[in-house]
């Protein structure tokens, strides 16, 4: 009985490669550093899953910043901006491609299915060249070769390739990607030659692309494409294997056992990539015992879901976590020996106090007091099949707000945080260490809230927020203060290139013991006149981005965050919070589709029971809208704040379609991820076309996003110009 994984995550137990990129890009290392750094975190990840036990071991899975970005320089692929030619790339077109350089900006970047992975967007049309450019595949099997070690060589697959790619700029909407399949099978057949020459038995073609429903002439691409490569592939296996995941699909498992094909083998992906759950050992033998029914024993493989790329890399580094806890957790290096341990167990070698140690840990996380809490079950339970929304709607709410609130046309607001500086973070790090004291602490952030209110004040906008200085994360510091989460020290995943997130774990019922955020938010509405928004992070964000519990469904834990959520926002109408933003940044992560339902009613539980008169702001860090449009209208807020500057125009056409919109909106009206300070005649312009489309009432004017990661220098200039516009903009109506 054979065992496999998919991939492994890049970035090392303790973010090695993140900080060797980072060096190497701000120049202070050399490329043979960084490949040093690199070529030693895999040949550790190499040797790991050889000595325990894993038969089908992938290589070529490590990536200097994305495997997508590989697969373009393997294909030549380079948009002609990046002056490549021809030759073998190196360092310098592949981080141009990913990060820009001084005269051309990065290539796009856009999410990975439904995960916070995030892959270079290649780019393509009729006119593109391509060439056999990028020997990283089989140096990195030639690599594994030197060290004793047989791997699989993973390759992005071809058809995949071209449906995550987009049209290059200026090429006929028309045209179809697929057609350049016929330039980029040959260089698949030169790769393939190649690996076989330097003694590749099997090579792994990742085809994600393939779980979506597809319609039948892409469907048709996939098997024509493989019948062509076949003839390259033949003495090396064909296509002879096929991976499924079995975790997240629930209906994968009856497709395979109502047919699969005869003779080929099963790579029966059983234990998840995608969350940090120890495996339930005995149930997995059990649905592989049953597979082995149908394909047989010898060509049952038990790998993994997907790549482990998007779970942590090594519970052995998680010093913090108490030992029940870490009983129930599996990170990738842990996952490979369960994977070797139910190959080991289906051949009749079971490791039965493995076993056992496993079942006691599950046991003790189903019994566990610390998971369950009784009335957080009720109340969420009975939440479902209801409704819960406001009882006015928005448009007598909006006209109960306005008589309080008093905002003139055109009101300006921020959304949320301010730019945090090196003393800042200073102080929250001295306090969490207890190096200095609460009164302190206390006294500090007070200090800097009414920096961030006189500076709004001074600067004449009309909504004010209190600066988040005391949010290191806007997740972290909700999980931080409710019980059900855990934190780890080093459990990061890659997000895009170097950047790598730290998810908490929910783990247990949440709950929420007392006031998170009152304190802070009256502190500051006590220090001006004009309205102080209260500033909260939705249920469905603080899902998304975390590692949710696999023991009920992802709605269940999304109800009872959106309840906790739901005390908070009535304590702060209670402490006199007249606005309310409602965070639901990561709205969009969740889909396919069928999740808005349970999604959009959790952030209405949220705010069900406010008043008429307080004001309930959202915002989203996305712009692409379009499809979900209808949700976003559903969630029934009084303002939405969105992500707009770098695409006015696929917001404005959903509007000029028709789509009846009464709420407030505000589309951004400049970029915060640029350090570029916009100018107010630019501003105005932006601002011009939104009221060419919208109604004049219902137009809010703010940037892009928080203004954390922005240097004062850049954010006083920048909410100047913003301001002067409005103003501008209302003399004129
Ligand atoms: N209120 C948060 C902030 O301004 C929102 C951040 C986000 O949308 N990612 O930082
Ligand atoms: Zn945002």
């Amino acid at each position: 009985m054979a065992s496999h994984i998919v991939g492994y995550p890049r970035m090392g137990p303790k973010r090695e490669l993140k900080f060797a990129l980072e060096s190497f890009w701000d120049g202070k290392s050399t490329a043979e550093d960084l490949q040093k750094v690199s070529a030693d975190l895999r040949s550790d990840i190499w040797k790991q899953m050889s000595s325990a036990g894993i038969k089908y071991i992938p290589s070529n899975t490590f990536a200097y910043y994305d495997q997508v970005l590989d697969t373009t320089a393997m294909l030549g692929a380079v948009p002609p901006r990046y002056g490549w030619n021809s030759g073998e790339i190196g360092f310098d077109v592949y981080f141009s491609m990913a990060r820009g350089n001084a005269s051309v900006p990065a290539m796009e970047m856009t999410k990975w299915f439904d995960t916070n992975y995030h892959y270079i967007v290649p780019e393509l049309g009729p006119e593109v060249k391509l060439s056999y450019s990028s020997h990283k595949a089989v140096n990195e099997y030639k690599e594994t070769k030197a060290l004793g070690v047989e791997t699989v060589p993973v390759l992005v697959g071809p058809v995949s390739y071209l449906l995550l790619s987009k049209l290059a700029k200026g090429v006929d909407k028309s045209f179809d990607l697929l057609s350049v399949l016929p330039k980029v099978l040959p260089i698949y057949k030169e790769v393939i030659a190649e690996l076989k020459g330097a003694g590749a038995t099997w090579i792994q073609f990742d085809e994600p692309l393939f779980v979506m429903d597809l319609e039948g002439h892409k469907l048709q691409a996939f098997s024509g494409a493989y019948a062509e490569l076949e003839s390259t592939l033949s003495g090396l296996n064909g296509v002879t294997a096929f991976g499924f995941d079995l975790i997240r699909g629930t209906k994968t498992i009856d497709l395979i056992k109502s047919s699969f094909p005869q003779g080929k083998y099963l790579f029966a992906g059983v234990v998840d990539g995608r969350n940090i759950w120890a495996n339930d050992l005995a149930a997995s033998l059990i649905t592989l015992q049953s597979l082995e029914g149908i394909v047989g024993k010898d060509k049952l493989v038990v790998s993994t879901s997907c790549s482990l790329l998007h779970t942590a890399v090594d519970l052995v580094n998680e010093t913090k976590l108490d030992a029940e806890i870490k009983s129930w957790l599996a990170f990738a290096a842990q996952k490979v020996v369960e994977v070797d341990a139910l190959a080991k167990a289906l051949a009749g070698q079971k490791n039965e106090s493995f076993f056992s140690a496993n079942a006691a840990a599950l046991s003790s996380r189903r019994s566990s007091p610390r998971v369950t809490n009784e009335s957080v079950q009720k109340a969420a339970a009975a939440l479902k099949g209801s409704d819960h929304r406001r009882a006015t709607e928005v448009n007598a709410r909006l006209d109960a707000q306005q008589k309080k609130l008093n905002l003139p046309i055109l009101p300006t607001t921020t959304i949320g945080s301010f730019p945090q500086t090196v003393e800042l973070r200073k102080v929250r790090r001295e306090y969490k260490a207890k190096k200095i004291s609460e009164e302190d602490y206390v006294k500090a952030i007070k200090e800097e809230i009414k920096k961030v209110v006189d500076i709004q004040e001074e600067l004449d906008i009309d909504v004010l927020v209190h600066g988040e200085p005391e949010r290191n994360d806007m997740v972290e510091y909700f999980g931080e203060q409710l019980s059900g989460f855990a934190f780890t020290a080093n459990g990061w995943v890659q997000s895009y290139g170097s950047r790598c997130v730290k998810p908490p774990i929910i783990y247990g019922d949440v709950s929420r013991p007392k006031p998170m955020t009152v304190f802070w938010s009256s502190t500051a509405q006590s220090m001006t006149k004009r309205p102080m928004k209260g500033m909260l992070t939705g249920p469905v964000t603080i899902l998304n981005w975390s590692f949710v519990r696999n023991d009920q469904p992802r709605h269940e834990t999304c109800y009872q965050i959106a309840l906790a959520i739901k005390d908070e926002v009535e304590d702060l109408e209670k402490g006199g919070i007249g606005v309310i933003q409602i965070d639901e940044a990561a709205l969009r992560e969740g889909l396919p589709s069928f999740y808005l339902d349970w999604a959009v009613h959790s952030f209405r539980i949220t705010n069900c029971g406010v008043q008429d008169s307080t004001q309930i702001h959202t915002h989203m860090c996305y712009s692409n809208f379009n499809d979900i449009i209808h949700s976003i209208i559903d969630m029934d807020a009084d303002v939405i704040t969105i992500e707009n500057s770098r695409s006015d125009e696929k917001l404005l056409s959903v509007f000029r379609e028709g789509v009846k919109y009464g709420a407030g909106i505000g589309p951004g009206v400049y970029d915060i991820h640029s350090p570029r300070i916009p100018s107010t005649d630019e501003i105005a312009d932006r601002i011009n076309k939104m009221l060419a489309v919208l109604e004049q009432n219902i137009l809010w004017v703010n940037p892009d996003c928080g203004l954390k990661t922005r240097k004062y220098t850049e954010v006083k200039p920048a909410l100047k110009n913003m301001v002067d516009a409005a103003k501008l903009i209302r003399s004129q109506l």
